[in-house]
């Protein structure tokens, strides 16, 4: 009942001569859990720097053949990704259909892409070099751009929930992006409404600083939400993720920060939580709507 699975040796080792750092998911695009230390280890670990094989999701990713070798074996029935980003000096972006992605040939010039086995596709450009965020394409319902802080599951990789492939279509190599697209994955999301009016009650702010509606300490207020986050327990991540989305998202109609830098800030701290850019695109959607403040 199993289908046979493709080495992905072969692709990992060509992805990797070519500069694009490799790593392993588990097989339903989860990260690889951590080891025991790794997942005591607190906000202050380094993970980056971290040694082990498989730990802490993208972090891992290397074009060693040796390392690569080992990771394949010790997850053998893992997803292939790439880490996005500076590190791969790829930028792409991911075209999901089933939420209403679609190609913007004004936007999306030819480039290499594969077809993801889930009907999406991942449309491979050159980092622009400049920092890009991960996060979905502001306006474009289904597009996100995969980038620093990123990673995209690679062919042949087999789709999580229908089976199929992950596939290059045709050869066409990585081209620069377009001007248009670097403009429009830099674009900051419309600005959203001025603090509310409630602010401005003396006894509020005085009485509770820190809680919404009076912030007196906007960083701090922000680290510790951030802290949260890569204090809970697994099992809480999720919801502690969402949580401080909806808190950040109140410091952003408050107008203490952007939502560029509100996403930029949760992403990080989900990938430290080691949380699927699925999950924190969703927590940090679903913690920005319930708040009323748009993404
Ligand atoms: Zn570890
Ligand atoms: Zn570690």
């Amino acid at each position: 009942m199993t289908t046979p699975r493709p080495s992905m040796l072969p692709a990992a080792v060509t992805y990797a001569d070519q500069g694009w750092p490799v790593f392993v998911l588990g097989r339903t695009k989860r990260p690889v859990a951590n080891c025991e230390p790794c997942a005591q280890a607190g906000p202050d670990h380094d993970r980056e720097a971290c040694p082990c094989l498989t730990c802490h999701s993208f972090y891992a990713a290397t074009t060693d053949r040796n390392r690569i070798v080992a990771m394949l074996a010790a997850v053998p029935d893992g997803l292939l990704a790439i880490r996005t980003g500076t590190a791969a000096g790829l930028a792409v972006i991911d075209i999901d259909p089933r939420n209403g992605g679609t190609l913007d040939r004004s936007l999306m010039t030819p480039t290499a892409a594969v077809a993801t086995g889930g009907g999406g596709w991942h449309l491979y450009y050159r980092h622009p070099g400049h920092p890009v965020l991960s996060r979905p394409l502001t306006g474009a319902p289904g597009i996100d751009i995969k980038a620093d802080g990123g990673l995209v599951v690679a062919p042949p990789s087999l789709h999580p929930t229908t089976g199929r492939p992950y596939q290059w279509a045709g050869t066409r190599p990585v081209a620069e992006m377009p001007p248009a697209l670097i403009a429009a994955v830099a674009a900051d999301p419309p600005m959203t409404k001025p603090a509310p009016p409630r602010s401005c009650t003396p006894a509020r702010v005085s009485s509770r600083a820190g809680e919404a509606g009076g912030i007196s300490n906007p960083a701090a207020l922000l680290a510790a939400h951030l802290a949260a986050v890569a204090r809970a327990p697994e099992g809480r991540r999720r919801t502690t993720l969402y949580g401080a989305a909806r808190g950040i998202a109140r410091m952003v109609a408050a107008g203490h920060l952007t939502t560029t830098e509100a996403w930029a800030a949760l992403t990080d701290a989900g990938h430290t939580a080691d949380q699927t850019d699925r999950d924190i695109n969703a927590a940090i959607t679903g913690g920005f709507h319930a708040e009323g403040v748009p993404t």
